[in-house]
């Protein structure tokens, strides 16, 4: 008898006759004698409609209160999946973040997870029942419920399984598993059978939404093995482990993009020790994640700064930017410009060379401008025009030979 942790995203239980199709998968789960724990997002949809009811009343909702709204998504679906269960007789019980012992911070929308006490599952399971927990929720020591940041319900999962000691950590969504790129932008995409964590993570963190990064995060610290797949069919689909050996053969695994960066850029700051760090120390007092960073030195050696962050941290960076260069005594803020991030991801860059001639040489080819560069030793990532980013994901796939056959 295995114990399993199953996660179905937000199209998974988008309807009613979506969540009949998985109280049947629970159900033929549970059949072959495994006891199973059932994480689920809210229906897809709602959490961004919840977002825009609160931003019709106030344009920047208290996070607290935005907390205790959004928990609404996933509380409807714990109780439909329980319901839809014992329709067809299985016994299941379904169980909010705070009642599985999903204990946080308090960084409203956006809490870390600090210990999963798991509450009573354990018991629930030796009594035979499934138990179906609301992802994306959890509670701080002093009662408030949080949530874990978008996507946050695969963080739910992953984070369960290694509590519960779980034989593995199913995360079932709506395509077949893990892609050399998103399926929806790059038609000739192809499914990957086994990734390394290190590459799922910058997968992950250079966009794409298939795991949410931090859930890979969580799951690499604490040797989670996970399996993303679908959950239309019984395809097997992406295994997500430790390196294996022979994975250093393959140069680049996938390509991202992340269409949801906005550049900030400060122009004529004093060029003298400090002013960096000034800036980037007071963006991470206000919790803003910094992504890119570029550097230069302007007309009467004066700098200009250029940094990226999420389209929510622009209000945040706008408001620390103006403050920071009141208190340098210098320096413009520009109007913010969307960008996109387009990246190639590989464990075989470490070890090989020419990655960089491929990947400029493609984009060159395809007329793409590049506004900023990063890289990290799996990785390569170019901020460019929003209007570019699906030609250069294409043209890096192919590039790289990523496609079918
Ligand atoms: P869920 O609601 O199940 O959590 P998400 O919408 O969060 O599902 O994530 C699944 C989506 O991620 C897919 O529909 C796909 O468009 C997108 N995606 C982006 N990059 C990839 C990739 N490399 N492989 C597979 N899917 C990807
Ligand atoms: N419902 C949340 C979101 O849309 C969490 C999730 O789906 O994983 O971000
Ligand atoms: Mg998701």
């Amino acid at each position: 008898m295995a114990l399993i942790v199953q996660k179905y995203g937000g199209t998974s239980v988008g309807n009613p006759d979506r969540i009949r199709n998985v109280a049947k998968r629970i159900k033929a789960q549970r059949d072959r004698g495994d006891q199973v724990v059932v994480v689920v997002s809210a229906r897809s949809g709602v959490t961004n409609e919840l977002i825009d009811r609160a931003k019709s009343l106030n344009p920047s909702p208290d996070e607290r209160e935005m907390d205790t709204l959004l928990a609404i998504g996933e509380q409807e679906t714990i109780a439909l999946t329980a319901i839809a269960l014992h329709a067809i007789g299985v016994q299941a019980v379904s169980r909010t973040g705070p009642q599985a012992g999903i204990i946080t911070d308090d960084a409203h929308t956006r809490a870390r997870i600090l210990d999963v006490t798991g509450g009573d599952i354990k018991r629930q399971l030796d009594e035979g029942k499934v138990v179906i927990v609301a992802g994306f929720q959890g509670l701080t020591a002093n009662g408030e419920v949080t949530t874990l940041g978008r996507g946050g319900s695969d963080l739910s999962a992953i984070a369960l399984a290694w509590a519960l000691k779980a034989d593995v950590c199913q995360i079932y969504t709506d395509v077949d598993g893990v892609y050399t790129a998103d399926p929806r932008v790059v038609p000739d995409a192809r499914k990957l059978d086994l990734l390394s964590y290190d590459e799922m993570l910058e997968l992950a963190s250079s966009g794409s939404k298939v795991m949410q990064a931090r859930s890979v995060e969580f799951a690499q610290k604490y040797n989670v093995l996970f399996e993303v797949r679908s959950s239309f069919n019984d395809e097997p689909g992406t295994i997500v482990k430790a390196e294996a050996p022979n994975m250093e053969q393959i140069l680049v695994r996938g390509v991202a993009v992340d269409k949801n960066q906005v550049k900030v850029t400060l122009s004529e700051l004093p060029d003298r020790p400090g002013v960096a760090a000034t800036l980037f120390q007071a963006l991470g007092a206000q919790g803003v994640v910094v992504d890119m960073i570029i550097q230069n030195i302007g007309r009467a050696g004066l700098a200009n700064l250029t940094f990226t962050v999420a389209k929510e941290d622009v209000p945040r960076s706008e408001k620390v930017a103006k403050a920071v260069i009141t208190e340098l005594g210098g320096g413009k803020l520009l109007p913010p410009a969307d960008i996109a991030k387009v990246s190639a991801v590989g464990i075989g860059m470490r070890t090989h060379s020419g990655v960089a001639a491929k990947f400029f040489g493609a984009l060159a080819k395809a007329g793409v401008n590049i506004m900023m560069i990063t890289t990290s030793e799996i990785k390569i990532s170019v901020a460019i025009e929003p209007a570019q980013a699906d030609t250069a994901a294409r043209a890096l796939h192919a590039a790289f030979d990523l496609g079918k056959a």
